[in-house]
């Protein structure tokens, strides 16, 4: 039996239903609780402790308190220790924490144990490192002054909302710039994958993080997010999910001019010119979508290929396409898993639908799957006829569905890509180096992948451009987001 199956054998412990607050677990207010459910077996998980606005109260009461307090009197150095500790902590952990991801979100345990976990050790890791290197300046003087400096200061509590299809990975992201900047943390994950996020905080403390400076709040988007958000001890909102909850949540932070970090959703093109490796850019299309089963933000979900390549890059893609099978999320060999809920499932076949109505063709896939007779698993699916106007090639479909778009010459590529509201990554397949440069370079994209797709790393920033959010995630620039400048004018 493989690690993965062994973990799969022996469930590990799953978090009691109970707020992860100011370094114990705690009872909700009201006491209310919500059912975690496996999406791939339609099991009850657990419950999980549902938060109320009173909740916000006290976790924004135990985060002011240890800035205040010992966390607020722990050098740089201190935390970039113990982050590094967290990091440690987790590796031990790795499969336990991935073995609960997978049972929540109903994603492939090669993808929990494999990039997700390793991801958000790499991620603490990163940010450990910076913690004791974020400094400010010193300035040229003018006029009578002596002397000009900056500091670099925490922006205080910082108010975390991430979505369900990255759970733990889309946290740290959040998790350890924030911390490495000396903020505290309130952290409201996802109602439909709390577990991963409540271990994190109890780890936290068993490292040896001060009560009160990770907070995990699981519970109602408008009622525990919305509370957040309009909280006078929250200064900075980071937020990752659909540009509709963040336009409202940006309306709402307006009112006390909160501090706000977007990520949200994308329609990604992945652009092929008749020029490139087409097998490589089969596979880096159907990666580019089936990865994750397709609720990855960055998801590569519209195909545009150069005419003249277009069937035969849909020949090698659909015959790809059709030896991907859903099957059991905690088997290692797996490589789709279940959708993330029912919901979320038929929103993808209403999608299909949709297409199908609008004149698409359904070149493989389409329909819905079981495994075993249960879950909310669905065929891989690639749509055909599509244009750049039709909802399918428009909105965010979130699930394992590509269209393809044929183009004729770069300037038409160029225009059909960056003809959509959204704009956070792109890919380019050529062998043309010139052109995979200049085609980047046109791209209103915050990411641009050539020759590859959906490769990420803790250093380099990630964010979007029009509506797919604004602040960069990751690398150096995150710590921008974390910290605000203060300017010091000393007289002479
Ligand atoms: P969602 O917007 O429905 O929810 C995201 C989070 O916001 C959840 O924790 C939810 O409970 C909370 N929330 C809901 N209403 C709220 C409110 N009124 N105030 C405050 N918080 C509220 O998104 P989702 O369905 O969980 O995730 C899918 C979306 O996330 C997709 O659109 C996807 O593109 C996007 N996403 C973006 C990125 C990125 O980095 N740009 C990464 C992953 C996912």
């Amino acid at each position: 039996m493989t690690d993965a199956a062994n973990a799969a054998a022996l469930r590990p412990e799953l978090p009691p239903a109970r707020l992860w607050l100011g370094g114990e677990w705690v009872e909700p207010e009201g006491g209310r609780t919500f059912t975690s459910e496996n999406p791939a077996t339609e099991e009850v998980l657990c419950e999980v402790a549902s938060a109320s606005a009173a909740d916000v109260d006290r976790a924004v009461a135990a985060a002011r308190g240890a800035l205040a307090g010992e966390w607020g009197a722990t050098s740089a150095r201190e935390r970039g220790k113990l982050l590094w500790r967290l990091a440690d902590a987790l590796e031990e952990r790795i499969q336990d924490f991935a073995v609960v991801e997978t049972l929540d979100n109903g994603k492939p345990i090669f993808e929990s144990r494999y990039v997700d976990m390793p991801s958000v050790v790499d991620c603490l890791r990163y940010y450990a490192g910076w913690a004791d290197k974020v400094a400010g300046e010193t300035l040229a003087s003018s006029g009578p002054i002596g002397l000009t400096y900056t500091l670099r200061e925490p922006v205080g509590a910082v108010g975390a909302i991430t979505p369900w299809n990255f759970p733990l990975l889309l946290a740290a992201w959040k998790i350890a710039p924030a911390l490495a900047c000396g903020n505290v943390v309130i952290h409201k994950p996802a109602s439909l994958t709390s577990l991963t996020a409540l271990m994190l905080g109890a780890l936290a403390a068993e490292v040896g993080f001060p009560a009160g400076v990770l907070n995990v709040l699981p519970g109602g988007g408008s009622e525990v997010g919305g509370t957040m958000v309009g909280h006078p001890g929250i200064d900075k909102i980071a937020f990752t999910g659909s540009t509709a909850v963040g336009i409202g949540i940006a309306k709402q932070a307006a009112d006390t001019v909160k501090r706000l970090g977007l990520e949200l959703g994308g329609k990604s093109a992945n652009i092929v010119f008749a020029d490139s490796d087409l097998d490589a850019a089969a596979k880096g299309a159907f990666n580019g979508i089936f990865y994750g089963k397709g609720e990855v933000c960055a998801a590569g979900s519209r195909l545009l290929v150069e005419r003249t390549a277009h069937d035969e890059l849909l020949e090698k893609l659909v015959a790809r396409t059709e030896r991907l099978q859903p099957a059991d999320p905690l088997h290692p060999k797996t490589r789709l898993g279940a959708l993330v809920s029912k919901e979320q499932r038929d929103s993808v076949l209403g999608y299909v639908e949709k297409g199908r109505r609008e004149g698409a063709e359904v070149a493989t896939g389409g329909a819905a799957a079981a495994v075993d007779g249960k879950g909310y698993f669905m065929q891989p699916t690639v749509l055909t006829g599509v244009d750049n106007a039709m909802t399918v090639a428009r909105e965010e479909i979130f699930g394992p569905v590509l269209v393809t778009i044929p183009f004729d010459d770069a300037e038409e590529a160029v225009a059909l890509a960056n003809a959509s509201v959204y704009g956070l990554a792109a890919g380019v397949w050529t062998r043309d180096v010139g052109k995979a440069h200049h085609v980047a370079a046109r791209l209103q994209a915050g990411t641009v992948w050539i020759n590859q797709y959906n490769w990420y790393d803790a250093g380099a920033p990630f964010g979007g451009y029009k509506q797919s959010g604004y602040g960069r995630e990751l690398g150096r620039q995150a710590l921008d987001y974390y910290t605000e400048t203060k300017t010091v004018f000393v007289g002479k």
